[in-house]
């Protein structure tokens, strides 16, 4: 056994520490870390089954060129030679790197010293922009700094927690058990939740306000003018630290004059929001917490400023218990933002537009020539290589072709650019089928680095086992380019400890606390300082070596004059307005065990079971006007595209709205890239994409067979009309459906599966079903059940049938009928409980026959909900439509 290895999540903003033990077989198990102060030990449903998507299945191995095997060397040369005779026929303008919130701080800090001081050109953007750019643009106006105020201890310490456009329950699990567990050892504390949907978040709320999509600035400046009309304001807050009070207040008091409008504004009644309002004017103690659903906006840089306004004029910012908290998407979004990630910033929070700084960091840097201006933001820059500006671009653990709107004119630009490079881990993406030069990079649980998390916290990942093939870190990929293009002395790395010390001296260059962000305390670490790094919240300087909880204690703010600023906004729409052709709104997002494209979560067979497949959310009201039932496949269009995904149809989705979750990838699905029908429209402050306001409209597909496909491998099912790939134990699942009538099932199912000798069928022509099965040396390779109408049999009895060696006669049958003998599982619905693997059915069951009526009881008897609690707000409602159900009978 392997001494335990202190890491941090390689998900969420959230940051979790993470303790990892290998033992002496390589099994690697995994636990929350006691000491960490993100998650004091606990772990979320993600967290937890990280062990299962260590494999090396599906990992980039070696360096590739043009879809060749190649070693390093030619690799490194091809890269550094396109990019460098590029610049040179084309300038420094004509080259692109498109990074990641997944990138260690050490290797974003090296990608951004490459593109700003080396090649002279800021055309360095990350997928960090469409996440939480519009909070970065609403601090710097609002404190002069890209800096959050609070700590997630602030989340306990409050009165009053209001969640707006955040799903915390599912994309920031451990902080939301935070928030549970306080309220739980203090139910005076109250918690709001703003959101047009009713997520599993506001299972905990006090109150819900489930608001009109997009109306969030109106909501908080007709709080701001609430406050002001009734005298809640911190008088003496406002004169000796703000600035822009009076026009702040004007400018939300003529766009929302009253409540009443208000409450007409967001389609939500005057007495609920009348009661929050009361709440916020009476509650010192108040966290704001924001995430997605206000940054992803073509406002959302006003949304976030309107949200500040109430805690600058209210004098809450700085103290325990209260604050405007943003909660980051990705693990290390902070820490791009600190190095300059994004495209209009420098490094260590530095101006691109000052020349004072430009010059401070060249001359550190000793770099020949910096970049003069901001580069483009995310959207824009694949624009450009669409118009054939930019020629040569590399894309570094990230998947643009699905993740960036209107993903489909992202994918013909990248078809059509003279060199795509790319660094990642997996071989096989949507973005990887397009590029030229492959990178293998090493992960999670392979590289050191740091990352920041959504409190300014500063974390080690640490590795606790080998890369796998010829994979490397990505800061030595870069340098390695670098040193070729002929930079070799300011990229002559050996160590991430050493990019991180230089790191952490520029932030304390010329700072003199003029700066929010610096490291300066830790500019001395070497090595084994580094090695024994202990999580740390930034500011770290020699007069605070133990980092800093909360900023801005002192009243004072890093704008020119030392004061906050309140913003003048008056809200604005969405770019897109529902209308005829397009009348409901597309709302994008996460699901509870899933994160981005599937390529690590999808490799997990308990993750996969939670939702194992991309879905439409609709009221029952939209649903009955388009004629569309639940569990029917259908379209959703755009102006854009259109996916095809399942129908869900619930009450908790507002009337005239869809959601649809963003993960599937066409490595994934037939046709679910959710981003293929968002609009390209941004912020045009932050740059951030508006990815929550898409006008659609949902047809339903008429489908003649359905169907569902178990097998041993990945198969290319590019001929079925509709298919979904999910993993089950160690199987593949395909859910299946087709258009057009199938007569000759057993050509059909040779034609797509490939041949094979051993085949054993059923066959019911005149009941429209087929059931097939491959065998492949005694072993069960495929098997296929089809049928025109009806239910299919549960999967869960197949799937023990792949475990076994040489079928028996009657696991033959068994593979036909789906009733294999001995103990397998009974069909139990989908997961609810991922840690477990308890299925809705199951707790149903266990609900009604036993009479459970608490979420304990659950626990008790099936141990659902009693690791990491990621589904205690699902138990919650189960036992909520059960005692409704019981209620109305
Ligand atoms: Fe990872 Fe979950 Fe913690 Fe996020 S909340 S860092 S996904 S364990």
């Amino acid at each position: 056994m392997e001494a335990a290895v202190r890491t941090t999540c390689p998900y969420c903003g959230v940051g979790c520490g993470v303790i990892a033990q290998v033992d002496a077989d390589g099994q690697v198990s995994l636990k929350g870390d006691p000491d960490h102060p993100a998650n004091h030990g606990k772990l979320c449903s993600k967290g937890t089954a990280l062990a299962d998507t260590l494999g090396s299945q599906d990992r980039l191995l070696c360096p590739e060129v043009n879809g060749q095997r190649t070693d390093w060397n030619a690799a490194l040369n091809r890269v550094a030679e396109g990019f460098a005779r590029t610049i040179e026929e084309h300038g420094p303008e004509s080259v692109a790197f498109y990074v990641s919130g997944q990138l260690l701080t050490e290797a974003y800090y090296v990608a951004n010293k490459l593109m700003k001081g080396f090649i002279g050109a800021a055309n360095i953007d990350t997928n960090s922009r469409l996440c939480m750019s519009s909070s970065v643009a609403g601090y710097k106006r609002a404190f002069g700094a890209d800096a959050v105020p609070c700590s997630y201890e602030d989340l306990e310490l409050a009165d009053l927690v209001v969640l707006v456009g955040s799903n915390a329950a599912w994309c920031h699990p451990v902080l939301y058990r935070r928030i549970v567990d306080a309220k739980r050892a203090r139910p005076d504390m109250r918690v709001v939740v703003i959101d047009p949907r009713r997520t599993d978040t506001a299972e905990v709320a006090d109150l819900h306000l489930g608001v009109r999509p997009g109306s969030d600035a109106v909501l908080f400046s007709g709080l701001l003018g609430y406050l002001f009309r009734n005298g809640h304001l911190d008088r003496d807050f406002v004169d000796a630290h703000t600035q822009g009070a009076s026009a702040a207040v004007s400018a939300a008091m003529a766009s929302v004059p009253s409540l009443a409008s208000a409450a007409s504004q967001c389609g939500v009644s005057a007495r609920a929001l009348a009661q929050f309002f009361e709440w916020f004017a009476a509650t010192e103690r108040t966290v704001t917490v924001f995430s997605q659903g206000i940054n992803q906006s073509s406002s959302g840089t006003d949304k976030v400023n309107t949200i500040i306004n109430c805690h600058l004029l209210t004098g809450r910012i700085g103290r325990p218990g209260m604050g405007p908290f943003s909660f980051t998407g990705q693990p290390n979004a902070m820490g791009g933002r600190e190095v300059g990630g994004l495209a209009n910033q420098l490094a260590a929070h530095l101006e691109l537009s000052s020349g004072r700084d430009r010059n401070l960091v060249q001359s550190f840097w000793g770099a020949p020539r910096m970049a003069g201006q901001a580069g483009l933001k995310a959207v824009d820059l694949f624009h450009a290589i669409d118009a054939g500006r930019i020629k040569a671009v590399w894309i570094m653990a990230t998947n643009p072709v699905d993740s960036l709107p209107d993903a489909d004119r992202v994918r013909d630009a990248l078809k059509r650019c003279p060199l795509v490079v790319m660094s990642d881990c997996v071989r096989q993406t949507d973005t990887t089928a397009l590029a030229h030069v492959l990178f293998p990079a090493s992960t999670w649980g392979e590289r050191e680095g740091t990352v920041t998390n959504s409190e300014r916290r500063v974390s080690r990942q640490r590795a606790f086992r080998a890369a796998p093939g010829e994979a490397r870190a990505d800061w030595w990929i870069i340098s390695q380019v670098a040193r070729r293009m002929g930079f070799g002395e300011a990229f002559a790395y050996e160590s991430p400890a050493q990019i991180f010390a230089e790191h952490a001296r520029l932030t304390g260059l010329s700072n003199g606390r003029r700066r929010a962000f610096d490291l300066s305390g830790l500019a001395a670490l070497d090595q084994a300082g580094y090695d024994a790094l202990e999580p740390v919240q930034w500011p770290v300087r020699a007069d605070r070596p133990e980092g800093t909880a909360r900023l801005f204690e002192d009243g004072r703010f890093f704008t020119d004059t030392g004061r906050a600023q309140l913003v003048a906004v008056t809200p604005r729409g969405p770019v897109h307005a529902p209308n005829r052709e397009y009348p409901l709104v597309l709302n994008t997002g996460r699901v509870r065990d899933h994160w981005h494209t599937l390529t690590r979560t999808g490799q997990s067979a308990r993750l996969s079971a939670h939702v194992s497949e991309p879905y439409a959310e609709l009221h029952p009201d939209d649903a009955g006007r388009h004629g569309i039932e639940d569990g029917s496949l259908v379209r959703v269009v755009s102006a854009r595209g259109e996916v095809v995904v399942r129908t869900r149809v619930s009450e908790r989705q507002r009337p005239g709205s869809v959601f649809v979750p963003m993960h599937w990838t066409d490595q994934f699905a037939s046709c679910a890239r959710v981003d293929s029908l968002v609009e390209a429209v941004v912020d045009p402050i932050s740059g951030q994409p508006e990815s929550k306001h898409t006008p659609v409209r949902i047809e339903s597909l008429r489908t003649a067979w359905h169907g569902f496909l178990l097998s041993r491998e990945r198969l290319n099912l590019e001929a079925v009309d509709y298919w979904i790939c999910a993993r089950a134990g160690q199987t593949w699942r395909y859910e299946l459906a087709g258009v057009a009538d199938v007569q000759d099932w057993a050509g059909w199912a040779r034609e797509v599966l490939g041949g094979g000798a051993d085949w054993i069928e059923y066959s019911d022509a005149a009941a429209g079903r087929y059931r097939a099965a491959r065998i492949v040396d005694g072993r069960l390779d495929v098997c296929l059940f089809v049928a025109r109408a009806g239910a299919l049999p549960g999967q869960e009895r197949l799937l023990p049938l792949f475990d076994r060696g040489t079928l028996s006669a009657a696991d033959r049958l068994a593979a036909l009928s789906g009733q294999s003998g001995g103990s397998a599982a009974a069909p139990a619905g989908p997961v609810v409980c991922a840690c477990f693997g308890v299925g809705e059915t199951r707790i149903q069951e266990a609900i009604t026959k036993q009479g459970l009526t608490t979420v304990e009881a659950i626990g008790e008897l099936l141990q659902a909900g009693t690791n990491c609690g990621s589904c205690v707000p699902e138990l919650r409602r189960l036992l909520q439509t059960e005692a409704c159900g019981r209620e109305s009978a």
